[in-house]
């Protein structure tokens, strides 16, 4: 119920069983329209529009106020429902069958026009949207968006409440807790010279509060990474972060299956979801089938290894490179031989941002016995082009054309290089190659959830050769067994990198939506983690001696996951950055442009907190 002393409806309310009735309205003007003595005005709330109409005969003070109103003035209507006169009625709005013929107007508020209009979106730049966010969130779609980041929400807690969840609010002023990212800090008044960190994310309180017994715990949690903005990542976002204790990685995934599954229904039941159970990749087999490790399965193009038959072929490039150790993958993009030298040079473009040198192709085509074909290798009803083709030889050609099951029409795309960058650039290639092909089309509704498992548990940096955690350090090895043999031989800690991690990650079209991991819950085997990552005893001490301390009091088994979900809200809202559901989200340069922040203290205020800055912000050196 809506009413309230100022309303008696929603503007989304009213219909023709309401008619003669007199109701009080509240509302902001969206448009007006003056028709040769009658003015309507469509009056907008939350909820929806309602047509007013004054008619200078009947109610001749209210006329001449609704003469003078202007867009985003804030109205109080009282009037009687009528039935819109035949052929006026609007079956695209709930309240299109009628109108408010009005006797009474109270004009609440006047406004200044507004930077631009909020009845129509006019393509304004994002700038202006969000200084003016307030006005920009009055706008339809705004408003669906962050109803529906609500729904997501709410279903979200709805579904873990139900299943014993408690949920558990922990700290943003708190120690380091390492997820890899740079953080923000916050300098201490009361201990001088000492700093709190903003958490990356809440994972150490999670692993504390099941060390503390509570079993099942979730939380709508706020993580703050201070980096630079790569996409559209936002410094502070939110997660629903989750730990259980008692579990093993089958269990934490069922059960965020099965929720992911029931809030996808309840938010989007117009969605289809393509397969469940959702299918799962390990690491290496989604590196290797697409490129990358938070695969789009909504449409096929696999990529397919041929260093095999690569290895002794006449071709110095493919040959050499797999003598190196490096890999030959190929993509096949069905229907692609028709793509333009400037479309292989955009896809091109794509594989070099992952490293590729270049992108060789071979185009098949059907072989017209009355077309003349310039170059290319003709076997049996195809004539292959392109400069692989040359150098492979015709066998070699067909067998890497029947391989890859590539017909007529299609082309072949290749990469030759180390294993990773190899996968990674025709990754990117087969997504720019889906996007010029148009695969997505018509499947604006469909949900593809994967999982991902099975990642490296360490990574090593190419120029440093430092180990690091590809997770965080606090995830369990996949086989301790193994893990303890490649540690206890020590003689190459980048042997390492080849003990995979107990952790999973959850994907969404295409975008990893959440990950996690069983953890470690022994104190000498974290002890041994923070080992390989060179962390010092005296560091391990400094940095994580509570959560060492408390893994020596009885720590259960436990694991967990945190989804991402700003994204999920984004994805289940069909935009294409997640700004456009976050209600004051900031710029990619990290920047609030309503509130104006970051922005300078006065001196007073820093050094009462202990701070003396070493740099002039911009525009203040002198
Ligand atoms: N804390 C991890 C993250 O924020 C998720 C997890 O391991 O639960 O990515």
């Amino acid at each position: 119920m809506l009413k309230t002393a100022f309303r008696s409806h929603s503007c989304n309310d009213l219909t023709s069983e309401e008619d003669s009735q007199e109701v009080k309205l509240v509302g902001w003007v969206d448009r007006r329209r003056d028709h040769g003595g009658l003015i309507f005005i469509d009056l907008r709330d939350r909820y929806g529009i309602t047509q007013i109409v004054t008619d200078p005969e009947l109610s001749g003070a209210a006329h001449a106020v609704l003469e003078k109103v202007r867009p985003e003035w804030v109205l109080q209507i009282i009037g009687k429902v009528r039935q819109r006169p035949a052929g006026q009625e609007n079956a695209k709005m709930a309240t299109g069958e009628i109108e408010i013929l009005v006797n009474e107007v109270k004009i609440l508020n006047e406004a200044e026009t507004p930077p631009f209009e909020i009845s129509e979106e006019n393509d304004e730049n994002e700038e202006i949207r969000l200084k003016f966010r307030y006005l920009d969130l009055r706008r339809k779609r705004m408003q669906k968006n962050i109803v529906l980041r609500h729904q997501v929400l709410q279903a979200t807690r709805k579904y873990f409440y139900d299943q014993d969840f408690v949920e558990i609010e922990t700290p943003i002023l708190i120690k380091g807790t390492p997820e890899g990212a740079r953080e923000y800090i916050v300098p201490s008044r009361v201990h001088a010279g000492k700093f709190y960190v903003l958490p990356q994310s809440p994972q150490q309180l999670k692993q504390l509060s099941m060390v503390a017994g509570f079993d099942r715990y979730m939380q709508i949690a706020r993580c703050f990474r201070d980096e630079d903005q790569r996409g559209d990542r936002q410094p502070e976002f939110t997660q629903m972060d989750l730990e259980m204790s008692f579990v093993d990685a089958e269990d934490v995934m069922a059960i965020n299956e099965a929720a992911l599954i029931s809030i996808t229904k309840e938010v989007r039941p117009d969605a289809k979801i393509k397969a469940t159970p959702f299918p799962r990749f390990t690491y290496d087999e989604a590196m290797n089938q697409f490129g990358k490790d938070a695969p789009d399965i909504r449409y096929e193009l696999e990529i397919v290894d041929i260093s095999e038959e690569c290895k002794d072929c006449g071709f110095g490039i493919f040959a050499g490179t797999v003598e190196k150790g490096g890999v030959v993958k190929v993509l096949k993009v069905a229907g692609g031989a028709k793509f333009s030298r400037k479309d292989i040079e955009a896809l091109e473009d794509a594989a070099k941002i992952y490293g590729a040198k270049g992108l060789a192709w071979v185009k098949i085509l059907e072989l017209d016995k009355n077309k003349k074909m310039d170059g290319g290798i003709i076997s049996n009803n195809f004539s292959y082009q392109g400069v692989p083709a040359e150098k492979l030889g015709e066998q070699l050609t067909r067998e890497i054309a029947e391989k890859c099951e590539a017909k007529a029409n299609d082309i072949l795309l290749f990469a030759a290089d180390d294993w990773e960058t190899a996968c990674t650039s025709l990754g990117a290639v087969r997504i720019a190659a889906a996007e010029k092909l148009e695969l997505l089309k018509g499947k604006e509704n469909e949900f593809a959830f994967c999982w991902v498992t099975d990642f490296p548990m360490f990574s090593q940096n190419k120029e440093t050769g430092e180990i690091g955690a590809v997770h965080h350090p606090f995830t369990r090895p996949k086989n301790l067994k193994e893990f303890d043999k490649l540690v206890g031989a020590k003689a190459d800690l980048s042997a390492v990198t080849s003990v995979k991690a107990e952790a999973y990650d959850v994907i969404l079209n295409g975008y990893e939506i959440g990950g996690g991991s069983i953890r470690i819950h022994e104190r000498d085997l974290q002890k041994k983690i923070f080992d390989v990552l060179k962390v010092s005893d005296e560091d391990a001490e400094r940095r994580f001696g509570h959560i060492l301390k408390a893994f020596s009091y009885g720590a259960p088994p436990h694991g967990g996951i945190a989804w991402g979900l700003d994204r999920l809200a984004m994805i289940f809202a069909g935009e294409p950055n997640i700004r456009e559901v976050i209600a004051f989200p900031k710029t990619n340069r990290a920047e609030d442009l309503m509130l104006g922040a970051p922005d300078l203290i006065p001196d007073a205020q820093l050094k009462e907190a202990n701070i003396q800055s070493v740099v002039k912000p911009k525009g203040e050196e002198s």
